[in-house]
């Protein structure tokens, strides 16, 4: 036996002794065997030693203790155990491993310290894996976080097993492999680290940590600190969400969309998909006239509803505005079609906001991808030009993109560049004639504006001005149209030949409030009488913002300007509202000619006559345009018309070949209802 045994009589002399324990005592059996323990060694007398012996033959029961011998100054290890014949004492020196323990006890409360000034929840591991110590963070982080599983782990569990309860498969795999290349063998040099971004269930949602784990020493132990990120990863996603979202519906927006439709068209072995391109109709005199915020409330309904249209694996984004995109995966043109139309029927319900009730309409362009469209902004342009041609034949419509909508959407952009260099320069004005119904004279021209492009020849209006509208070019153009024209009727004036002049203003001008002074600019540069001047403005234009339409009317209608709304009768201006507005004339649209003619043939047409009478008892003037034969003629003569206008009567010609013709019309005698009604006497006026 190692160790140093002896054995005590009831007495407590020394009994026997094996070799072991002569030389940890340092005295020989001889001396010892027959004297008592407490006069061989006093310093044992009232020692722990003594007492537990006592005890051991009080009770009969073996002892096992560690103990101080100060004579020697060290640790010892004491096992008792008794017998009948007194006891059997087995003693070791421990002073050495109960020294490096007591050093390894201090340097641990130490790092625990350390742990413990650390704001994360953080461990100390032992190189076997258990969890030595942990931090008041981590044991809190556990009962906030994740008070559903019994995590974190305490100290003397296994840390890695600890882990298993928050965190996935995955996750735990990697965290394993990279705690296990840092714990024990002693070959490994400190100060190396592994981090883990990981994330688990907390009660609200998921809770994002960094994970951090150094090798602290040379027997292996490692710091691990679990940093909550959660709020950096919540910004952080907040921010990519704002980027890619819009912030009034939360649908996706344009970025998202185009990055989506990337995916789609990119996707191996791709069925064919479409973007649905949905502008609503007229949002703008909605948003102007019921304010913003009932506009966006509209706009997040119209949204929500689109949303529940479609199927689950598309896409609804709002482009901004009043302008929606359905990404549909895998339909063809029909499907695509189909989807359309169904869309449509979102719009059936008027859409509601507190009391009011708003009517609401959408018109859609619908791409679908083909295999020389590779590219999302392609597929994209190709909605939005066919939304435009859905747009221009009028509002509820869905059209198709076809490749001869490229080209008009090219011709578009080739119209803005144009306008905006020197296009304004080949500019030309054209005049229509405008008869007075009683006695058939020429009362004035209506001027209409054409381009003489250098390569398509001369170009109708309808093709070049609505995007100038779009681009605001509108403006400059109808600046230089007022001199022209004003300058143009001043010199007929002058020479003989006063005709009123009609020229057509566009509701961009309108808001944009400097129609008033371009005007005055005009008649004083040219000297024209204002009241003969006429502004033709559309109902639709003073609808969208009626006070400031009164404003403006009043300040010209003061000069002595005249103001004819056009087009009536394709807008749905309230008659009340339009007829409160300083306003001389009134043009009924030939769309309402063609009407009545349609509904009574040879009758004068109640509708005309009705609104004619209305007119009239107003102080109002009426113009019927679109005079084509001479049933026309009679039917708005019969109705009480006071002017007319019509290829019937005269088309739209330029001012040296207008000048002529009102020349010979004189010389017949000057009465041109006659003269177009009886055919052949009117030159031809083309
Ligand atoms: P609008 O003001 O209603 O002009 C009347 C249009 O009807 C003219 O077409 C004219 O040529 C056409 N027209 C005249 N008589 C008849 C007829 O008997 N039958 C038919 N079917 N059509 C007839 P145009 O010149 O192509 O102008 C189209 C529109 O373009 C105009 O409609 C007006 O809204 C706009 N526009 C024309 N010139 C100007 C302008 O200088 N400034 C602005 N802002 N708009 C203009
Ligand atoms: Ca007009
Ligand atoms: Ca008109």
């Amino acid at each position: 036996m190692p160790d140093a045994v002896y054995r005590l009589d009831p007495d407590g002399r020394f009994a026997y002794l094996n070799p072991a324990a002569e030389r940890m005592l340092g005295r020989r059996a001889e001396e010892l065997l027959g004297r008592s323990a407490r006069d061989a060694f006093p310093a044992l007398r009232g020692s722990l030693a003594e007492e537990q012996y006592q005890q051991v033959l009080g009770d009969g029961r073996p002892r096992e203790f560690h103990f101080f011998y100060e004579p020697l100054a060290r640790w010892f290890e004491v096992r008792i155990f008794p017998d009948p014949a007194g006891a059997a004492v087995l003693f070791r020196d421990i002073d050495g491993r109960r020294r490096s323990d007591e050093e390894r006890d201090a340097q641990l409360r130490g790092l625990s310290a350390v742990l413990e000034a650390l704001p994360s929840p953080t461990v100390l591991v032992g190189p076997d894996g258990r969890i030595l110590s942990a931090n008041g963070a981590w044991t809190r982080s556990g009962e906030d976080l994740l008070p559903a599983v019994s995590w974190p782990g305490r100290p003397g569990e296994d840390y890695l097993t600890a882990m298993t309860r928050g965190l996935g498969p995955r996750a735990h795999a990697e965290l394993t492999a990279g705690v296990r290349s840092l714990l024990g063998g002693a070959t490994s040099s400190d100060g190396r680290t592994f981090s883990l971004d990981y994330s688990a269930d907390g009660p609200t949602g998921p809770v994002f940590f960094h994970l951090q784990a150094t090798r602290v020493d040379r027997e292996g132990r490692v710091v691990i600190t679990h940093t909550d990120v959660t709020e950096q990863v919540r910004a952080r996603d907040d921010l990519v969400w704002k980027v890619r979202h819009d912030d009034l519906t939360g649908l996706p927006n344009r970025a998202r969309l185009l990055e989506l439709t990337g995916e789609a068209l990119a996707a191996p072995g791709r069925t064919a998909g479409a973007l649905l391109m949905i502008d609503l109709d007229g949002f703008k005199t909605i948003n102007d006239s019921l304010g913003h915020q009932i506009g966006d409330e509209l706009l997040r309904q119209v949204a929500g509803r689109l949303s529940e249209e479609i199927r689950p694996g598309d896409t609804v984004a709002r482009l901004g505005g009043d302008q929606f995109v359905v990404l549909a995966h895998g339909c063809d043109a029909s499907e695509a079609a189909a989807l359309a139309f169904r869309l449509q029927t979102v719009f059936v319900q008027p859409f509601t906001s507190g009391e009011i009730s708003v009517p609401l309409s959408a018109s859609i362009g619908v791409a679908v991808a083909r295999p020389d469209v590779v590219d999302a902004h392609h597929l994209l342009s190709d909605a939005d030009a066919a939304m435009f041609a859905a747009k221009s034949s009028g509002r509820d419509r869905v059209h198709l993109f076809s490749p001869s909508l490229r080209e008009a959407a090219r011709w578009r952009l080739e119209v803005a560049t144009r306008l905006r260099g020197d296009a304004i320069d080949q500019l030309v004005v054209h005049y229509q004639p405008v008869v007075r119904l009683d006695d058939g004279r020429i009362e004035g021209v209506e001027a209409l504006v054409r381009w003489q492009h250098p390569e398509r020849g001369l170009l109708a209006p309808d093709t070049f001005l609505s995007v100038a509208e779009e681009t605001g070019q509108i403006i400059p153009i109808t600046r230089w149209l007022l001199r022209e024209t004003t300058r143009r009727a001043a010199e007929w004036a002058a020479d003989g030949m006063p005709l009123r002049m009609s020229v057509n203003v566009s509701a961009r001008h309108f808001s944009a409030e400097t129609l008033v002074r371009d005007v005055r600019v005009a008649l004083q540069q040219s000297g024209l009488p204002a009241d003969q001047l006429v502004l033709e403005l559309t109902e639709t234009s003073v609808a969208e913002d009626p006070t400031r339409a009164e404003d403006q009317l009043s300040v010209l209608r003061r000069f002595g300007v005249r103001v004819a709304i056009d087009d009536f009768g394709t807008g749905w201006s309230s008659l009340a509202q339009l007829f409160s507005l300083p306003i001389g004339t009134l043009k009924i649209d030939r769309s309402l000619l063609a009407a009545a003619e349609r509904v009574s043939v040879g009758d004068t047409g109640a509708v005309l006559a009705a609104i004619v009478g209305l007119t009239r008892t107003l102080g109002i003037r009426s113009v019927a345009e679109g005079i084509e034969t001479p049933e026309h003629l009679r039917m708005v003569r019969a109705a009480g018309c006071d002017l007319a206008q019509g290829w019937l009567l005269g088309h739209p010609m330029p001012a040296d070949r207008l000048r002529e013709w009102v020349r010979e019309v004189q010389r017949q005698g000057g009465d041109l209802c006659t003269l177009a009604v009886s055919g052949g006497a009117v030159p031809a006026s083309r």
